[in-house]
């Protein structure tokens, strides 16, 4: 078995859209970057690449290639699954949490849930995605900004 940890920020602005484990979030601010900035769905992957010892999205989805400008971060995961396949790992479960401020994600998070379990061709039970405020402080308690949290388990696929 396999533990792996993944951590990522991305800032807040206006005129993004703010995509979180694929579900596109009806808000005033939107999350900045190359890709849709999905940062739960960054965090997962790092996770995942981390558990296999394979490194960490910017090696594999480097930010300078025009080809993921844009992209759907649920596409790379699916990518990221692929890579974890042929290395012989399956994924056991997938826990990620999501800090903001604003806005409630708590009506969004089992859509996120299935999103990311479909992406990586798990069971949604596999997979767990929760939110909190970090009370107001920081950079997510400013509202400058949203981090997320994942750890996974794997396991070498049989034969
Ligand atoms: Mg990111």
């Amino acid at each position: 078995m396999r533990i792996g940890h993944g951590y990522d920020v991305h800032r807040l602005r206006a005129g993004r859209r703010l995509v979180l484990g694929g579900v596109d979030i009806p808000w005033e601010l939107g999350l900045d970057g190359h890709s849709d900035a999905d940062v739960v769905t960054h965090a997962v992957m790092d996770a995942l690449l981390g558990a296999a010892g394979m490194g960490d999205i910017g090696r594999h989805f480097p930010d300078s290639d025009a080809r993921y400008r844009g992209i759907s971060s649920l596409c790379l995961l699916e990518q990221v699954a692929a890579l974890l396949a042929r290395a012989g790992w399956q994924v056991e479960n997938v826990d990620a949490t999501i800090l903001a401020q604003r806005p409630k994600l708590a009506a969004h998070l089992p859509a996120m849930g299935e999103n990311l379990a479909r992406a990586l061709a798990i069971a949604p039970e596999q997979v767990n995605v929760k939110a909190t405020t970090e009370e107001g402080l920081g950079f997510t308690g400013a509202g400058e900004g949203m981090a997320a949290h994942a750890v996974c388990l794997l396991t070498r696929l049989p034969g």
